[in-house]
């Protein structure tokens, strides 16, 4: 049987398959990520608004490539040791505490999270990080 005191880790193992990071995926950017990002890249503020961003509901998020991807995406994260926080703590993510049904959802995207679990592990180990 599995330990209900579970840790992230045992729940969630990324297998790199780059699918979160494709598709229209909204990851907005606070201003100070925006600052980490483009000073890792080397690039000015303006051309890094204009080549890597797009703008939604007046908010700054990455923009997608003609290939569906992430544009920060070649292989593999380009930003991995800055990327933001939507990505860091992903599936670690908010909506998991309203509905833990959420977490299954997700998993059916990323072969990383495990469904062989219950809710209170899940609801469990999400808030062991968000807190
Ligand atoms: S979909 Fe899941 S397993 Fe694949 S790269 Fe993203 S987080 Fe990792
Ligand atoms: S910033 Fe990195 S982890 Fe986040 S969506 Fe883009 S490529 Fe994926």
């Amino acid at each position: 049987m599995i330990s209900d005191d579970l840790a992230p880790d045992d729940l969630f193992s990324c297998q790199h398959c780059g699918d979160c990071c494709k598709g229209y995926g909204g990851t907005y950017l606070t201003e100070a990520e925006i600052d980490r990002i483009r000073r890792y890249l080397g690039m000015k503020r303006e051309r890094f608004m204009r080549e890597a961003c797009q703008m939604s509901g007046g908010k700054p998020l990455i923009a997608q490539a003609e290939n569906g991807y992430c544009i920060l995406w070649d292989q593999q994260c380009t930003i991995h040791s800055v990327k933001p926080q939507m990505c860091r703590r992903w599936p670690f993510i908010e909506s998991i505490l309203v509905d833990a049904g959420n977490w299954r959802v997700m998993a059916a995207a990323c072969p990383g999270m495990r469904v062989d679990v219950s809710d209170y592990q899940i609801l469990n180990c999400v808030q062991k990080i968000l807190t």
